[in-house]
């Protein structure tokens, strides 16, 4: 895809995530401009020039380590800083000190732009969105998290082994927190249309492994990051080219099945405005049951954090 003029992304926190993002959007040719903020200077400083040196095989766009004030004219800008656990540090912990981080963040952001969109991947995800949204002022619709993107495309990968398809065919969903209340809406799940059937301990096995893909990869090699790259890629490209695609990401709830006031990962008309319209799938007893407790999650953590918002 030829990048439109003059577009601008900049990505704050240039770690695995964010470097691996910047390099898959620059490979796809996403924008003219891409700038890398980081706490570690240097880092930004070596992703950038590594990636310069790959122009002469995919031609140029501007990649470059930059500051805060390179936020101005951004079309997107992407968050993926933040601290990762230590060992005997409880979530809450995690928590707090990525809020630490992302007031120093988003107030530095909005001293430069308050017209780009937002995109959030820093987990945990939806609480991270949420504070984003709450600070920074933004309209909801302009700041968007990652949400259960990442986890949907788990299930429609591991549903397309079994069925020996081409996992974009597959269509399924995973909603709620980027976390362990996830949930996937079965009745959703379909084959060009067709409803796709799956035994109760099929289901089962199925949310599990979908669930606990990170865990395993973060055991296998510290952080995931691939997929992630992929994900924040697609819901750049529609934002970019104004697509209205159907996206799982984090967005405000306004009465969606009577939940209101948290960030969670739902089904989204993605386009040049961010989130343009949630959509209201429907859910069984069960899942509205399952989908108000991962809110309720949501808010008790929210509630933890309510006095840096
Ligand atoms: P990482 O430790 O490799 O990178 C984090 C980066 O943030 C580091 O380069 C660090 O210097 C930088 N940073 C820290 N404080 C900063 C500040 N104040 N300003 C600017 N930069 C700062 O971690 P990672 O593997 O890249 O993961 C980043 C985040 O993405 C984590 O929270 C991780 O859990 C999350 N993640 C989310 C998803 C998802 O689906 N949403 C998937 C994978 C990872």
């Amino acid at each position: 895809m030829e990048a439109a003029r003059g577009t601008k992304i900049v990505i704050v926190g240039a770690g695995m995530v964010g470097s691996t993002t910047a390099f898959t959007l620059l490979l796809r040719g996403r924008a003219t401009e891409l700038v890398l903020i980081d706490y570690n200077k240097e880092k930004a400083f070596g992703d950038a020039l590594d990636m310069n040196h790959a122009m002469p095989f995919i031609g140029k766009t501007t990649v470059r380590a930059g500051d805060y004030e390179d936020c101005a004219g951004a079309d997107i800008i992407i968050i993926a800083a933040g601290a990762a656990q230590k060992p005997g540090e409880t979530r809450l912990d995690l928590l707090k000190k990525n809020v630490g981080i992302f007031e120093g963040i988003v107030d530095n952001i909005v001293k430069y732009t308050k017209d780009a969109i937002l995109l959030v991947a820093t987990n945990p995800v939806d609480i991270m969105s949420y504070f984003t949204w709450k600070r920074s002022g933004y309209p909801m619709n302009r700041v968007v998290g990652s949400g259960t993107l990442l986890d949907t495309a788990r299930l429609r990968y591991l549903i397309s082994e079994q069925k020996n398809m081409d996992p974009r065919s597959v269509h399924a969903h995973i909603v709620g927190e980027h976390g362990d209340s996830e949930l996937a809406l079965w009745s959703l799940t379909n084959l060009a249309g067709m409803h796709l059937e799956f035994t109760e301990e099929e289901q089962h096995q199925l949310h599990e492994d979908t669930k606990n893909a990170a865990y395993g990869i973060i055991k296998a090699k510290g952080s995931t990051y691939y997929a992630i790259a992929l994900a924040l890629d697609r819901i750049v490209t529609a934002i970019l080219r104004d697509e209205g695609a159907i996206l799982n990401v984090s967005t405000l709830l306004e009465d969606f099945h009577g939940n209101n006031d948290v960030y969670l990962g739902v089904p989204c008309i993605v386009d040049r405005t961010g989130v343009r319209e949630v959509i209201k799938v429907p859910m069984n007893d069960d899942e509205k049951q399952r989908f108000s407790a991962s809110a309720k999650k949501m808010r008790e953590q929210l509630d933890s954090i309510e006095q840096f918002m």
